[in-house]
């Protein structure tokens, strides 16, 4: 058996087929061509169907080859943390864009440390805090930010929970999809971690114990973003408003889609 005869009976996408060759035989991809008409041993034939086996029942690349890019940073990623999307990049890049010189900022519900990470990785001096409810999912994110040499606070906390003091922003990717979401049962949602997707109610649980949790710590004046689903930007926004937060608005992803929401909170500000 040859790289390319396994290429020729794979049953998946063909990119696919080739990312999770390459993890198998660690080798790059550029390598799976220039080695595609050498033999392999029985071992190799044997790992590399097993991964094509498991895509084929559904399981997301990312946590067959154990690592998804975010930001241009290489991250591990288990079934413990959710993969990283490419629309929490619009995240970062408004978090950068909102915080201060050598601010303080908490990344709530960090999982992977993504956002974290990123922000940490391109601001050097932000005070960086990384908060998750999972022990599995703070060690990854420790893991990610020692690999990538970033400093960040790490701490288990329940939205504001154990948090302390206050910020020059806050951030977070919470679960905010309902219970009832069809998604749920589809493509890398089934294998990754209900209480990263999910608050197993309306999918608005958690974005608003952060809205409320988070006039507390805050500077005035300071910034929320948080990321949320496809047709939430308005709930969201009303949320914000109603609660005497300012400049409420919402950001667009890539795919044209409200995405990101946020507003400053002035506590000196009478509330409307
Ligand atoms: N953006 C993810 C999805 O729609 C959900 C992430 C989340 O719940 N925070 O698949």
């Amino acid at each position: 058996m040859t790289i390319r005869d396994l290429l020729r009976l794979a049953q998946i996408d063909p990119l696919e087929a080739r990312i999770l060759m390459a993890h198998a035989l660690q080798c790059s991809r550029v390598q799976l061509v220039i080695r595609e008409n050498d033999a392999l041993s029985v071992e190799q034939v044997n790992d590399i169907n097993a991964l094509l086996q498991r895509r084929l029942q559904g399981e997301p690349i990312a946590y067959l080859t154990g690592e998804r890019e975010f930001y241009g940073l290489s991250l591990k990623v288990t079934p413990d943390v959710l993969i990283p999307r490419p629309e929490t990049e619009l995240l970062v890049e408004l978090a950068m864009e909102k915080l201060p010189q050598a601010g303080r900022v908490a990344d709530l519900g960090t999982g992977s440390g993504a956002v974290a990470i990123a922000l940490a990785h391109t601001r050097r001096d932000a005070q960086v805090i990384a908060t998750d409810i999972s022990d599995a999912a703070l060690a990854i994110a420790r893991h990610n930010a020692d690999h990538h040499r970033v400093t960040i606070q790490c701490m288990r906390s329940d939205w504001f929970d154990r948090i302390d003091g206050l910020f020059d922003l806050v951030v977070s990717n919470p679960p905010y999809i309902a219970a009832s979401d069809v998604h749920l049962s589809q493509g890398d949602l089934r294998f990754e971690p209900s209480s990263a997707l999910t608050d197993h109610a309306n999918g608005m649980t958690a974005l608003s114990a952060i809205m409320e949790g988070a006039r507390a710590h805050l500077k005035p004046g300071s910034w929320l973003l948080l990321e949320h689903g496809y047709d939430q930007a308005i709930a969201v926004r009303q949320q914000l408003i109603h609660t005497g937060w300012s400049d409420v608005q919402s950001w667009k992803d890539l795919a044209g889609i409200e995405r990101v929401s946020g507003g400053r909170w002035d506590a000196a500000a009478p509330e409307k």
